[in-house]
């Protein structure tokens, strides 16, 4: 037997992007449904460490991503205040900025570089003296030599945000079906009309005049020609998690390591950037080397306990940009290719999106991120940067 629903907007994919994408429109008063192949919230959002860092990113993007970034992180704060209003849940955002730290003669030249890049796109850094890095993080190496404070850098920890998104996308009305395998997505000439799955042995069709497709790595899978003709691969990121007493507040990043401090205490430690496929392996050589370079940032990280060394699968199209925008019928959506950077760019892409949607409006800055720009060019492959 089919089960048949309506909704006004069916976002495929309940992981960093697509929740973010189905609470905003949920929010604008559009019926949501989301439909997840496993549970929600379980993808790279998981692994992510959740820094939202334009300043200490800016070697890896470009100006359009720069500019796309610094909208994001504009929109954070309203963003999360009404994420944690519709949730009654926190999302653990925070306004420390960042230490990115020299610790010998190469790490100094790489900030050089990277303060280029910072002026360049007019981002807001101050350079520091050991001395003052110590002074603001008394626990950081007594072997720092110098370093940059980006003080517009936040962090927000991706896994109570995704919690508090479900929590919103209910509250505003949204339903999430979790364990679906979408079969189809359906048209009706040059439209899109609905999306069928399949829940426990039951087929359902749920009909709705606009798709958001937005399974991250896993997107050519997905049993629609349009997406397969995105250039994705995962890009595997291992990343561990450190218990203990809170010893600095700070992010913390050399150019080998980044360390990311929650509210509890925890502290985040990644991460690797492996091109291998959909490899799951948690690699005893991964957690070493991240060890030994949070070690030598921070030594008070030997008293604290390994919590976790979790794999993430970072959504990469060919050119390390987002695709953000209209993709094959009418009503069809992608929202993927977040990279490294998802956390950061989920209330923007939320946002603009749902611009598009709902009213129409498209802004210029999505016009570099236009998913139809792979049946266009070919370009080499940008990045694989930590
Ligand atoms: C180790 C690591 C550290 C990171 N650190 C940061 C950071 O500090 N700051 C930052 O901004 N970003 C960071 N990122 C990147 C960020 O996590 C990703 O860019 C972001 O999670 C991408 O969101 P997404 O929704 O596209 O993909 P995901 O979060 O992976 O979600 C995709 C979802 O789609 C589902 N899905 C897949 N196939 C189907 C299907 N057929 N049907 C239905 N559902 C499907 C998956 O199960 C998953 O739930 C990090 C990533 C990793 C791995």
């Amino acid at each position: 037997m089919t089960e048949n629903a309506h909704a006004d907007l069916v976002v495929i994919g309940g992981g960093m992007v697509g929740l973010a994408v189905a609470y905003e429109a949920a929010s604008r008063g559009l019926r949501v449904t989301v439909i997840e192949r496993d549970r929600v919230a379980a993808g790279a959002g998981h692994a992510a460490a959740g820094m939202l860092a334009p300043a200490s990113e800016a070697e890896a993007c470009d100006q359009a991503l720069t500019d796309f970034a610094l909208e994001s992180c504009q929109r954070y704060p309203e963003f999360v205040a009404r994420v944690e209003r519709d949730s009654g849940l926190g999302c653990g955002y925070r306004k420390e900025g960042s230490l990115l730290v020299a610790l010998n003669r190469d790490h100094a030249e790489e900030l050089d570089r990277l303060a280029a890049f910072q002026r360049r796109f007019g981002l807001h850094v101050e350079m520091l003296s050991a001395a003052e890095i110590l002074e603001r993080e008394p626990a950081v190496s007594s072997k720092a030599v110098g370093g940059l404070f980006a003080p517009d850098d936040r962090q927000v920890d991706p896994r109570r945000l995704q919690k508090a998104l479900v929590a919103g996308i209910r509250h505003r009305g949204g339903a999430i079906v979790q364990h679906a395998r979408v079969t189809s997505v359906d048209t009706a000439g040059d439209r899109v009309t609905g999306v069928t799955f399949t829940r426990a042995g039951e087929q359902h069709e749920t009909n709705a005049e606009t798709v958001v497709l937005a399974a991250g790595a896993w997107i050519a899978g997905l049993p629609v020609a349009a997406a397969r003709s995105l250039p994705m691969r995962p890009i595997k990121g291992q990343i561990l998690r450190l218990r203990g007493q809170p010893i600095v507040s700070h992010v913390l990043r050399t150019p080998d390591v980044y360390i990311v401090p929650r509210e509890s205490g925890e502290l985040v430690v990644g991460a690797t950037a492996e091109d291998l496929g959909f490899d799951e392996r948690r690699t005893a050589g991964a957690a070493f080397e991240l060890l030994r370079e949070a070690f030598r940032l921070l030594p008070g990280i030997a008293e604290l306990d390994v919590s976790e060394h979790t794999v993430g699968f970072r959504p990469a199209l060919r050119d390390a940009l987002p695709a953000i925008g209209p993709l094959g019928p009418r009503g069809l959506f992608a929202a993927t290719g977040h990279y490294r950077h998802g956390v950061m760019l989920s209330p923007a892409t939320a946002m603009l999106l749902a611009d598009w949607i709902v009213d129409g409006t498209l802004s210029p800055l999505l016009a570099p991120f236009d998913p139809s720009r792979f049946a266009l060019t070919a370009s080499p492959v940008r990045g694989g940067m930590r």
